[in-house]
């Protein structure tokens, strides 16, 4: 800074300059303060998605915490999911709002016969990209974007994909508490603005391995159930300790619901074909089978008409409705079992009491759906939706252009909270991300030139007594003794 301005030393013009100078930083402080508060109300959400949660385990114990945000926000009694109604592909589907024959991510276990490999969410064959890159998950279009996510295990959220990582992320451990990981993404949440994420995800394990265990009609699920709805209470508690309950806008889902299987309910493939003939891929309900070469016809024979409560499909025989057949990863044949059923290979396999994959248009099969925040509508009950029309959904909530889907914005639209009818007499809606800085530099360019003018005239005023002196002076004529100084 010019050191004359404060010793009162510059000539007026470099004080001009000096001045100037001094503003400048003000203007574009101001254009950034514009900015960042558009950026301090930034859109945030928070997906959650707590795996098997039946849609209608929310009326089965009493669930205070899923209650207060249906009561304060919205719920969809009927959620389609996609197909196979399986953990992998349906938390892909959420994040993409592809079918999975889109998305390349169509079981839990899959082989893809161009690379020769085998998926196994058991193993560490999730890790490698080539799987997931068929589509582009949310996180990877925020950032983008220039936005930042955050990710507590969400299926496929520790895996580089497309060449990026969630800006923040928890790599896969069962053994980490749900408590654990809602403190990470709070803290996430909560950063400082330049490393605040805009979008998290949020994955707990339960109620689907209770659900499996035990099967959904078990008594022991009431507990698993009001478990959950205490964690969700937490989940609240720790947002409103964060000063965050009120400008994030939280989702609660799942990926599928569960059904009750039974012991008498069990198809064993060793009565009817031999197992040298085949490859088993994925498990029951829906099974893959990878016949040996010019075995197919074989294959299918020997299956197609063995029990009638197990579907036996060649690929192209799908049934549309499913969007699953479009993709190397699905199988020559699949092989579905009807609801409650079970497809061994024979019963020494371990026994399930509950399961899901089934048929997506399955009530048993569809997950919960209840979402609060700033973007949402209050107390508002929707019918359906389908789970592909999430992710549109999630978009526009976060401002982020999305990426081609299977899912659409007009189908959900009415889960938003309701933007006032422009009428003659309201003001008109500004853009507060294209307007609000052209605003700040007009405000302050209009303080720059009334300082400006303010100390032109101060100057000008502070200069005419010397002026009218000067003029007196020389207008005046000499005084006798004048001549003598
Ligand atoms: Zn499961």
């Amino acid at each position: 800074m010019p050191g004359c301005l404060l010793r009162g030393g510059c000539t007026p013009l470099l004080r001009l300059w000096a001045l100037l100078l001094l503003l400048l930083p003000l203007v574009s402080l101001n254009q950034r303060g514009s900015r960042g508060l558009g950026e301090g109300d930034r859109p945030k959400l928070l997906l959650v998605s707590f795996d098997g949660f039946r849609w209608d385990y929310i009326d089965r114990v009493p669930t205070p915490n899923f209650h207060s945000i249906m009561d304060q926000g919205v719920m969809v009694e009927k959620v389609e999911n996609t197909y196979i109604t399986k953990t992998f592909p349906n938390h892909y589907s959420l994040v993409t709002g592809l079918y999975t024959e889109t998305h390349g991510i169509v079981a839990n276990e899959m082989y893809d016969p161009v690379y020769n490999r085998s998926f196994s969410m058991e193993t560490d064959s999730i890790y490698d990209s080539r799987w997931w890159e068929e589509a582009v998950p949310l996180w990877v279009t925020i950032q983008k974007a220039g936005g930042r996510s955050g990710a507590a295990m969400w299926p496929g959220s520790d895996v580089k994909i497309h060449g990026m990582f969630p800006s923040q992320f928890l790599h896969y451990n069962a053994s980490v508490s749900f408590e654990a990981r809602v403190e990470r993404l709070i803290g996430w949440f909560s950063a400082p603005k330049e490393d605040a994420v805009d979008f998290g995800v949020l994955y707990w394990e339960e109620p689907d391995e209770s659900g499996h265990l035990y099967g959904p009609q078990s008594p022991e699920m009431d507990e698993v159930i009001a478990g959950i709805d205490e964690k969700l209470g937490f989940l609240i508690n720790e947002l409103k300790k964060a000063g965050l309950f009120e400008k994030v806008n939280l989702i609660v889902t799942s990926d599928h619901g569960m059904t009750q299987l039974f012991t008498d309910n069990i198809i064993e493939l060793d009565q009817y074909i031999h197992r040298d003939l085949y490859t088993w891929v994925d498990k029951s309900p829906v099974v893959g089978i990878l016949p040996n070469e010019g075995k197919l016809d074989e294959v299918y024979n020997k299956l197609v008409d063995v029990n009638p409560n197990m579907a036996v499909y060649k690929k192209e025989e799908i049934p549309q409705r499913f969007h699953y057949r479009h993709n190397r990863r699905i199988m020559p044949i699949i092989l579905e079992a009807k609801e409650g059923w079970t497809i061994m290979q024979n019963r020494t396999g371990p026994f399930m009491l509950g399961n899901h994959g089934y048929d997506n248009t399955l009530r048993s099969m569809q997950p919960v759906f209840v979402a609060r925040g700033p973007a949402f509508r209050q107390n508002y009950l929707k019918p359906s939706m389908r789970s592909v029309d999430l992710y549109p959904l999630m978009c526009h909530i976060l401002a982020v252009r999305p990426l081609p889907n299977n899912g659409s914005l007009s189908n959900v639209q009415d889960l938003l909270y309701p933007e006032a009818p422009p009428t003659p007499s309201a003001p008109p809606r500004v853009d507060e991300y294209s307007y609000a800085p052209v605003v700040g530099s007009f405000i302050s360019v209009v303080m720059v030139l009334g300082f400006l003018m303010f100390y032109v005239r101060q100057l000008t005023l502070k200069q005419l007594p010397s002026l009218k002196h000067r003029r007196r002076e020389m207008s005046q004529p000499l005084l006798q003794e004048d001549l003598h100084l």
